[in-house]
């Protein structure tokens, strides 16, 4: 089977994949329960139905993305047509983390397929029962030589690192990420690296701080605050930080009630490793909400902590669980101390009334992608690009630009013989003058 060009054939799979993702919804929102609680809203809403989304847009498009475009000729080569191929790279390496573990495992590989491509997916073992529910569905769905399921740790990692590939696709730390970058450097395998950060979140004195606080609220702990794009801290301007404060408080209880170990609507941390990481960054005189932690269920209850020590332990890397640290600022000159002193993060929030406050913010600080009040939803946009800068990432994906990601694009300039102008020629005596003034004009 060629999968490089046959566009029914790979219309085809992703048909059977769409129908074997319906009929093991269920299966897989069990799943992400059983490997951390994920709530089934939080696993229909980020998860499954996205990936359904995902696949049936792709269907819907592959046609008109694969292609070959003609694009406007350059008059320097009249006569001519030019296009533009969109050629599969080749064989895909697809490396997923266990926090969405099924979305940023299935979602790159709707496109890498989309676009003609071999595909190795590795997906997280720190989700094992999502990891082995993806097994199980591409299994039954692709021929093995055209997509296959690794599972494994870091050292099948490496193993399928060791290998050529023709296009890595990377999501997860950036510790990692550095890993897969130099095993790719060895063959000068192209990368996307999707990484992540220490996410600012400015509310200033104009914000609507009761809605602000109900957003801030839903992007943090969903998912328990284990989600690559979350806000990590808070940088709130300090007359209005008390009432914004009693508002977050407000809007915790609101959501997952008085205790929230007993809400079915928060999950837990992943794992012992991460929890006992987290639980060290709480220092309890810090404290100003929540707190509570339980080990042998790997909770922590949804926590604001009251910060203004850059140096602590919190404040020192991407914290990616429920704890909340709240900064304070009186100036953009304070702003910026913060938020420069931190690597180019994946996301930026910034609540506020004022426009020139919310595009100064903007344009001044580099980050992946962000809001203007509010938190996470960029992320649902096909038409934005998804992707980090910097130490956040290489590369960015989501709707069109997936299937672009995992194409190369060929420029093909395709000339006319009925015409044959000299200028171009050598001998190239008294025409350097005529080609100036045309190149110029050009
Ligand atoms: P991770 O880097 O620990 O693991 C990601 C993948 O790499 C897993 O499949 C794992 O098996 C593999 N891996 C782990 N150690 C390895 C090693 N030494 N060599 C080779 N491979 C190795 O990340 P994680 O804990 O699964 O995910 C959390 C991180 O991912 C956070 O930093 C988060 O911000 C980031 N993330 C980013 C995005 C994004 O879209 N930008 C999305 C989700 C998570």
């Amino acid at each position: 089977m060629n999968y490089k060009t046959n566009i029914d054939y790979r219309k085809e799979t992703l048909t059977k994949l769409l129908n074997n993702v319906i009929i093991h919804e269920s299966e897989i929102v069990q799943a992400l329960y059983d490997d951390f609680k994920k709530p089934a809203f939080e696993a229909v809403l980020t998860e499954t139905s996205y990936v359904i989304s995902e696949l049936k847009d792709t269907i819907k498009n592959i046609e008109r993305w694969a292609k070959p475009k003609k694009v406007f000729p350059s008059i320097l080569n009249f006569p001519s047509t030019d296009y533009l191929y969109k050629e599969p790279y080749g064989k895909v390496l697809i490396i997923a983390p266990w926090n969405y573990p099924y979305q940023l495992a299935l979602c790159p590989l709707v496109s890498a397929v989309a676009a003609g491509n071999q595909v190795v997916l590795k997906p997280s073992e720190l989700t094992p029962k999502t990891s082995a529910i993806i097994a199980k569905i591409i299994a039954s769905t692709f021929n093995v030589n055209h997509v296959e399921v690794i599972e494994g740790g870091a050292e099948t990692s490496q193993n399928l690192l060791s290998q050529r590939w023709d296009y890595i696709f990377f999501t997860g730390s950036v510790a990692v990420g550095k890993i897969v970058a130099k095993a790719a450097a060895i063959n000068l395998t192209p990368i996307t690296l999707e990484l992540g950060g220490k996410n600012p979140c400015i509310v200033d004195e104009t914000a609507n701080l009761k809605l602000a606080a109900k957003r801030i609220v839903w992007g943090k702990f969903m998912n328990a605050g284990q989600t690559c794009i979350a806000p990590d801290y808070i940088l709130i301007q300090k007359d209005v930080k008390n009432k914004f404060v009693t508002h977050l408080k407000d809007e915790i209880t609101a959501a997952y009630g008085p205790k929230p170990e007993e809400s079915t609507d928060f999950a837990r941390i992943v794992n012992s490793r991460n929890w006992s990481r987290l639980v060290s960054m709480i220092e309890p005189e810090k404290v100003i909400f929540g707190g509570q932690t339980d080990s042998e269920n790997c909770y922590i209850s949804p926590t604001l902590i009251d910060e203004s020590n850059l140096d602590s332990l919190i404040m020192k890397g991407e914290i990616f669980g429920p704890l909340l640290p709240i900064l304070t600022y009186d100036s953009e000159a304070d702003l910026h101390v913060i938020i420069s002193k931190y690597e180019k993060p994946l996301s930026l929030y910034v609540f506020t009334k004022n426009n020139s406050f919310a595009k100064k913010i903007i344009e001044t600080y580099s980050f992946g992608g962000g809001c203007i009040n509010d938190t996470l939803v960029h992320f649902s946009n096909k038409r934005l690009p998804f992707g980090g800068v910097g130490h956040s990432g290489i590369g960015a994906y989501h709707g069109r630009l997936s299937f672009d990601v995992f194409s190369h694009s060929k420029g093909i300039v395709k000339k006319a013989n009925w015409l044959d102008l000299t200028m171009r020629y050598a001998p190239y005596k008294d025409k350097l003058t005529t080609i100036k003034k045309l190149l110029k004009w050009m």
